[in-house]
């Protein structure tokens, strides 16, 4: 346990470095860093991360904090020849949280901290600028009263507006040093009235104060909303970095601004941001007036435009990957105030790992681990279908990629509740960290005001949502649910689309087409296919999901579901007629209609896999799910097999199950119908056959579904090998197929090493094996799961990312059998988590051959793969590189 709580960055004095993102936050460890490497920064000093979960833990701070603290403060009067509290030159600070992890807007800055009723004279005296001391004072009561003693931020809102409006001024910056102090005690009024106190008026208290707010701002629950979201452990704390203030609304030679190294939203190389001229803080952020691009500063500021592109530079190559930068001018001077790696959508991230390799910067394998499996889902994702004719409502500021449909929604509330069930599309003015929870399940972001780094921008990029920013055409009108933009007014409930790749919001649904993959993913890809030792597969019923899924570079089908077959066109008549039938004449002339259908999808799939495994999972729903519903379609289906509707009621009634899920279906189908293995089956060889002749090379894996006994695969196999035999002797021809099962029954995985001996190959079911190992019907799981989750019963959904402890348990230990009796028996996953990168490092782990998901998810399943395999503890060079947070002070 370290004694040392406090670490002191700036004028020659920096004790802490990049790398002690843990001790001092991601923010702490950057301003050491850059501090270390001679970029300019104002000094200032962080208390580590340890501070806050002993105080967390007892409410209470260590011994010594207080004492270390003070001689921080002492160290930074003299690093700044200012003094805290008094004096001429009065020492202004910022309180700024900052934990391991950037939580960006999760936890709130207090800016100008140590002003009071003196300190400002000495402030406007030392500046020679009396609005200045006047507007870092009302922003400081502002903030400190609404994050440290919770009066509502709109309370002094509403008093800015009043003013300017009072005033006939558009703008903040057009207010008087006059109006600002009449502000400022208005703000103090304001909080009296709300806390019952007077506004702290000694800068030691302001002090302690703020950072004790800065570590309850661990635990709220916007802030745990935001760890739970993006999977950041609730036990790591934050630190507080007691910043000197530096002032970029000094004057028009005064600026704040926000930049990337790259393009944040396309990965180009080229210096990117915007700034504001004489203001502070966060107001580029927050959408307060429009910024302007970076690249305007060198008109501005030429002077302080050069040494940022210098300091952009050398802060990109020192931490060899692209930086998401603050900064501030203060009359010329440039200061550095943040840099960390920067966010960027998962196109950026592909071209710029691609990049940087062939700019020597970094090497292969870290191109692949800096690539977020889950962020090339973007890319995947279906754009705007160029031909579709759409009626363009504005266009704004293309913040985050995607095209996406919803309904209009206002309130962040609203969208949380109404997002679970339906598409929507959550329209704001600007967003704040209060709306997180609407923006989570919302398809996609509108927002009236703010730029490309606004707080909605930033925040849906790193959700991978499409955003649309700062569509100022947009007239809001929530009072009313409504919003007119160039004459056409949309309300709340109506649809809109985002195209979040060029900015436009458009009226109504519009179609999407398959996205272009370019180069750079190519590249990425292949590089990641060099590492990966699991196969990846894909979960298709039909040759265009197939073929879709091969240009996504699966590696065969590992689940095929022949009933998905069923419900095209009239099909679903047959398969009705085979149930009802009511005896196997009945079914026979059913399955006759059906055979040639099966065999044509088959020969389909065939042809599109060819020379890829395809395995074909024999009928396997309750049959219930085939039946005809109303009376109507009873009439209908009486009218197309001649049996009276009457009878067809009963039979339809006489499927009726109490709990389908665990009632008639996989094998157990196939053993009290064997006729419907067999005429599968047929299909399944006749197609074979037929494709292999046109020089097709065909591989069926035959797979038995829900099997929970050996016996139950012994029977069905006998089936289908006899059903094989007589094909292939009919056609004079034969082809290679194994037979094997799911594995998806607890028992199943208890027996496998009895199982193994007639199966070829198991495929883990893990979607029904955690129903089955949980007892818990996933269709049900929604009422009380999510609670499970926020609970932390569990960790997450078991649905969603495999739960290793239990369900995962089975599926090593079903492997470890099957392998033992049957040396090369072929071991894959079809659930769910076959495309879930966590889940995708276990059964690398457990060294299964393949993990089988949709088509849209293949990439990510590859590139998951290859992060398992250059991650895999076992080896013996370990291949891990540096993950990007981690590659500070190299
Ligand atoms: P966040 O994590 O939300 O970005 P920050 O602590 O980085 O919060 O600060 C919020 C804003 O205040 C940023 O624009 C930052 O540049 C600015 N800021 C923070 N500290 C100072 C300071 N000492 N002087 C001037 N501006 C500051
Ligand atoms: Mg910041
Ligand atoms: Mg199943």
């Amino acid at each position: 346990m370290s004694s040392q709580y406090v670490y002191f960055f700036g004028a020659g004095h920096t004790e802490g470095d990049g790398k002690m993102k843990e001790l001092l936050g991601g923010k702490g460890a950057g301003l050491a860093e850059m501090a270390r490497i001679g970029v300019p920064v104002p000094p200032g000093f962080t208390i580590t991360t340890e501070v806050c979960r002993l105080y967390l833990r007892g409410q209470s701070y260590p011994d010594g904090l207080r004492e270390q603290v003070a001689a921080a403060i002492e160290r930074l009067e003299a690093a700044t020849a200012k003094t805290f509290g008094g004096g001429e030159q009065p020492l202004l600070v910022s309180v700024r949280s900052g934990a391991k992890f950037s939580m960006p807007g999760m936890m709130d800055t207090i800016l100008n901290l140590g002003l009071n009723d003196t300190t400002v004279q000495a402030l406007a005296a030392a500046s020679g600028n009396e609005r200045f001391a006047w507007d870092s004072y009302r922003r400081f009561v502002q903030m400190y009263g609404d994050v440290v003693l919770s009066v509502p931020g709109a309370r002094f809102e509403e008093l800015i507006e009043a003013r300017k409006h009072d005033r006939g001024v558009k703008e903040d910056t057009d207010l008087s040093a006059d109006d600002l102090r009449e502000l400022t005690g208005a703000f103090k009024d304001v909080v009296r009235e709300h806390t019952g106190d007077e506004f702290p008026a000694d800068p030691q208290d302001q002090l302690w104060g703020a950072i004790q707010a800065v570590f309850r701002s661990w635990d709220t629950p916007r802030a745990k909303a935001y760890r739970k979201v993006n999977g950041i452990p609730d036990d790591l704390g934050t630190a507080v970095n007691v910043c000197s203030m530096v002032f970029g609304n000094m004057g028009d030679d005064s600026a704040t601004g926000v930049c990337f190294t790259r393009d944040p939203s396309t990965g180009e190389r080229e210096f990117y941001g915007e700034f504001l001229v004489n203001a502070q803080g966060e107001d580029v952020v927050a959408g307060i007036r429009d910024p302007l691009p970076i690249a305007r500063m060198c008109e501005v500021m030429p002077e302080a435009y050069g040494e940022l592109l210098d300091a952009q530079a050398k802060l990109e190559s020192h931490f060899r990957d692209a930086q998401d930068l603050e900064f501030t001018v203060e009359r010329g001077h440039l200061y550095m105030l943040q840099t960390r790696t920067a966010k960027r959508t998962g196109r950026a991230a592909v071209r710029m790992a691609v990049e940087m390799v062939d700019e020597g910067m970094i090497s292969i394998d870290e191109a692949v681990l800096r690539v977020a499996p889950a962020q090339l889902d973007q890319l995947l994702h279906p754009t705007i279908d160029p031909a579709a004719e759409v009626r363009v409502l504005t266009t704004a500021l293309p913040a985050s990629p995607g095209a996406v449909s919803g309904k209009v929604v206002f309130n962040p509330d609203v969208a949380a509740e109404q997002g679970l069930h339906e598409e929507v599309i959550l329209v704001r003015r600007e967003t704040s960290p209060e709306d997180f929870h609407g923006m989570v399940v919302a398809q996609g972001i509108l927002t009236a005001r703010g730029g490309m780094t606004s707080h909605a921008a930033v925040v849906a990029r790193g959700m991978g949502k499409c955003c649309v920013a700062g569509a100022g055409d947009i007239e809001m009108d929530e009072a009313r649910g409504r919003f007119t933009v160039g004459g056409v007014t949309v309300h709340e409930g109506e649809w809109i689309t985002l195209d979040g790749s060029t900015g436009r919001v458009i009226l109504g649904q519009v179609p999407t087409v398959e996205a272009e993959l370019s180069d750079n993913f190519r590249r990425l890809m292949e590089w990641a296919d060099q590492f990966r030792t699991l196969k990846v597969r894909t979960n298709a019923d039909t040759p265009h999901d197939s073929q879709v899924a091969r240009k996504f570079g699966a590696e065969g089908i590992g689940l095929c579901r022949t009933e998905h077959m069923f419900f095209e066109g009239d099909r679903i008549d047959a398969v009705r007629e085979m149930i009802l039938a009511g005896n196997p004449t009945g079914r026979a002339v059913a399955e006759a209609k059906l055979l040639p259908m099966q065999r044509e999808d088959f020969e389909g799939i065939f042809r599109a896999m060819d020379g890829l495994p395809v395995t074909i999972r024999l009928l396997d729903p309750p049959l219930h799910e085939f039946l005809p519903h109303g009376d109507s379609e009873i009439k209908h289906l009486a009218r197309k097999t001649g049996i009276p509707a009457a009878v067809l009621r009963t039979r339809v009634d006489a499927h009726h199950e109490a709990n389908p899920m665990l009632g008639h279906r996989g094998c157990r189908l196939g053993i009290t119908y064997p006729d419907i293995t067999w005429m599968q089956a047929q299909a399944i060889f006749e197609a074979a056959v037929n494709v292999a002749r046109e020089g097709v090379t065909v591989c069926p894996e035959i797979m038995v579904p829900l099997v929970s006994t050996r016996a139950e695969l012994t029977q069905q196999r006998h089936i289908i090998d006899q059903v094989a035999e007589e094909v292939f002797d009919h056609a004079g021809l034969s082809v290679s197929y194994m037979v094997g099962t799911m594995i998806e029954l607890p028992r199943a995985a208890l027996t496998a090493d009895e199982i193994a001996r007639d199966a070829q190959f198991f495929s883990f079911g893990t979607n029904d094996l955690t129903q089955t190992t949980f007892g818990l019907s996933r269709d049900d799981a929604g009422r009380f799961l999510p609670q499970y989750v926020e609970q932390g019963i569990i960790p997450d959904d078991p649905f969603q990312t495999l739960d290793v402890g239990g369900v995962g348990k089975l599926v090593e230990m079903a492997s470890r059998l099957g392998r033992g009796v049957r040396a090369d028996l072929k071991l894959g996953i079809c659930g769910e988590h076959g495309g879930d990168p966590r889940s995708i490092e276990f059964f690398h782990a457990t060294g299964l051959n393949y993990v089988s998901c949709s088509p849209y998810r293949v990439p990510i399943a590859r590139l998951a793969a290859a992060h398992a395999a250059l991650n895999d503890p076992r080896l013996k060079e370990p291949k891990m590189v540096e993950k990007p947070e981690m590659a500070a002070a190299s």
